[in-house]
């Protein structure tokens, strides 16, 4: 028997697992996507699973060293100065997060929902339907200064106490795990924890899988309000008519305070760019592993025999254009770790996607106390790929009234106001 009718809003990664585990609870189950089933953040991404991300981006020494970035032209990191009020909002608040206290209080729950997100990742390659070149092989992070050193040292002892497979290695150590390729650096850490996977096989396959299973995509259809009962939404509003539902998922991405602010939810987040492309290399160059150049802060994929490097976070309101300076400081930075690869700036294809980034670092994932049939999922900012399937399944578990595997209670979309 049916359980109802969920209408979810944004078919990204976010809502394309909480389509996932609805449907396969018993739910009818609708999404609505303003573009064409191609393209959003979480296609062009550089797929990484990363339980080892249990650290909010909102962590001290980010704004000494965001401001350093903001002087380089070809930084990994910038925000576009303007009188956006959203903007110098969402600055006053991450100072705000920027501390140890914000970091220490949340990195179980981080790491809880990350690796819980990885056993269902595994747990979706299983299934026939799918083959997304997932590869739970570990990501290594690659440094070549000393202070990097001292902070990703750290850092891997305390994913060590965490629980976390992670293993301290020299730069001999790194190299003797990658034959095909020559790396210059200090040293690095090996996340056994973490994996990768193809996103675009990954979200093309989903959309297949739910359209097998009955699920509705209205395309090119944007939300624009809502028609409001009491305290539930009743339907809402689209510019190509209204749908009602009972219960309504908002999963929009970067465009999440377009949608919530009509609610009169108070949801600080800040769209931050990042650029990917793909590189063929040569025949004798092969990359078995994920890797994080960790000072220029570009992520290294190997994906569909090719690699897709990725990098920059650019804070501001979405725009078209591609800042040549900011993909040159990532085809820059390559060489200097990884010695024999002579990687030219893209000619085509650059890929540009908006990561939904809270001013804490953390998800907003859950039900608002505001109304009885709004959850949402969203804010998965550098790791939303990873945390997909958890916030989804956590989703489908709210609405099913079943328990959720996860304390997921600091991620509470009511958290400010
Ligand atoms: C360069 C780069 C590399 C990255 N690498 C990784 C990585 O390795 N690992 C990782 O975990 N994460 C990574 N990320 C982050 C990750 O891609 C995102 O966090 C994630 O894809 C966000 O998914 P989402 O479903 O929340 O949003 P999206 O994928 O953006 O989907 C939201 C959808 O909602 C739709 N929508 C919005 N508003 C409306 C409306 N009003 N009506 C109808 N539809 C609407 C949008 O059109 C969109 O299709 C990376 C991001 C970038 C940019």
């Amino acid at each position: 028997m049916k359980k109802g009718t969920v209408v979810i809003i944004g078919a990204g990664i976010a809502g394309l697992s909480t389509a996932y585990y609805l449907v396969n609870q018993g739910w009818n189950v609708q999404i609505i996507e303003q573009n064409t089933l191609d393209n959003n953040c979480s296609y062009g991404n550089a797929g990484m699973i990363v339980p080892s991300h249990f650290t909010p981006m909102a962590s001290p020494g980010m704004i000494s060293q965001g401001i350093r970035w903001m002087f380089d032209k070809k930084s990994p990191f910038y925000v576009r100065p303007s009188l956006n009020f959203n903007l110098m909002d969402w600055g006053f608040k991450f100072m705000r997060y920027a501390n140890k206290n914000h970091v220490s209080a949340h990195v179980e729950p981080l790491r809880d929902l990350n690796v819980y997100s990885s056993q269902l990742y595994d747990s979706l390659s299983q299934d026939s339907a799918f083959n997304f070149e997932l590869e739970q092989n570990g990501i290594m992070m690659l440094y070549k200064t000393k202070s990097v050193e001292y902070e990703e040292k750290e850092l891997a002892k305390r994913a060590q106490e965490l629980g976390l497979d992670v293993e301290i290695k020299t730069a001999e150590e790194m190299q003797a795990l990658e034959s095909g390729v020559k790396i210059d650096i200090l040293g690095g850490i090996l996340y056994k924890c973490d994996g990768k996977l193809n996103p675009m096989k990954l979200m093309k396959q989903l959309v297949s899988y739910l359209k097998s299973r009955g699920v509705i995509f209205h395309e090119q259809t944007k939300v624009k309000g809502y028609n409001i009962l009491g305290n539930k939404i009743k339907e809402i509003v689209t510019d190509k008519g209204n749908y009602a539902g009972d219960e309504f998922v908002l999963c929009p991405g970067s465009y999440l305070m377009e949608l919530t602010n009509k609610l009169h939810l108070k949801l600080p987040l800040m769209p931050g760019k990042g650029y990917s492309f793909m590189y063929t290399p040569p025949t004798h160059v092969k990359l078995e592993h994920a890797a994080l150049l960790l000072e220029a802060k570009v992520a290294v994929t190997p994906m569909d025999g090719k690699i897709r490097f990725g990098g920059t976070m650019e804070l501001g309101s979405p725009n078209n254009k591609i800042y040549k300076n900011r993909v040159e400081g990532i085809v820059n930075s390559i060489p200097k770790y990884l010695k024999n690869l002579s990687v030219d700036y893209p000619k085509q294809d650059i890929w540009y996607g908006y990561r939904p980034c809270p001013p804490d670092g953390l998800p907003y994932l859950g039900r608002t106390s505001k109304y009885d049939n709004v959850t949402i999922a969203a804010g998965g900012g550098m790791m939303g790929l990873s945390l997909g399937p958890a916030m989804g399944k956590s989703i489908s578990d709210i609405l099913s009234n079943r328990k959720i595997e996860t304390n997921i209670s600091v991620f509470s979309p009511d958290r400010f106001g």
